[in-house]
């Protein structure tokens, strides 16, 4: 067996999986690695460049100059810019999926997210981990809700960190995030043959962790610390 282990967390937009990896990578003294974060970024710098982010060659245009680094304290920087905040806001997520459809934009970063599971252990969240990215990754997780038990708790979350939207905008922004990245030419959202699904619609955070430390014993035989 690899010495290095991936734990892949792929699921539809809003299914937790971000603060359940996170806490996962915690447990088991992983590196986290937030892909969602990286397509946001790209969004990001092809809006702030005055690009348009439904056309392939003004995000391609930008490509070769990106940088992305996910820091350890859990902070995005985007071309030396703090994007952490940004990136969150409704403008963002209403156009990520556009440039996450992009074949170079998603084979540029594929190609990041391979390296950095190269030489750590990782638990990496995102759509395609277990299905494309890290195809002989140990253990893969595919995590369901329906989108309104989805929607709310990203609703609240918002709330929360003062972000301004309605349940029902929320709403229609996962289910149109879903389509998209569900219906994608190249490389779409779904689960891979051997993945785990876990469906955590009745399930609160704490025991979707327990969840997945519990498949990860038993796939690896490792604990948590
Ligand atoms: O995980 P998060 O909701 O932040 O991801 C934002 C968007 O990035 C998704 O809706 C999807 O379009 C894209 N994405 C992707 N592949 C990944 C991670 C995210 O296409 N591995």
């Amino acid at each position: 067996m690899d010495q290095h282990i991936s734990i892949a967390i792929d699921g539809p937009a809003a299914a937790g999986k971000s603060t359940v990896a996170k806490r996962v990578a915690k447990a088991l003294g992983f590196t986290y690695i937030d892909t969602g974060a990286m397509y946001r970024a790209v969004t990001y710098a092809v809006i702030k460049a005055g690009k348009n982010p439904t056309k392939v060659e003004d995000a391609e245009s930008i490509l070769p100059s990106l940088q992305i680094e996910l820091k350890e304290d859990g902070s995005i920087f985007c071309n030396n810019e703090d994007v952490t905040q940004i990136i969150r806001t409704p403008m963002i997520s209403g156009n990520v999926s556009y440039i996450a459809a992009m074949k170079p934009v998603r084979l540029a970063l594929i190609q990041m997210q391979r390296k950095m599971a190269e030489h750590q252990c990782v638990v990496m969240d995102g759509r395609d981990i277990g299905s494309y990215v890290l195809p002989h990754a140990q253990v893969k997780i595919f995590q369901l809700a329906s989108a309104e038990i989805r929607a709310q708790r990203r609703y609240l979350e918002d709330q929360e960190k003062g972000i301004p939207a309605t349940y029902e905008e929320v709403l229609a922004e996962v289910k149109k995030r879903d389509y998209i990245d569900s219906h994608r030419d190249f490389d779409p959202l779904m689960a891979a043959e051997d993945a785990v699904k876990l469906d955590t619609s009745q399930m609160n955070v704490e025991e979707v962790v327990q969840a997945i430390l519990t498949i990860v014993k038993e796939k690896t035989g490792l604990e948590a610390k």
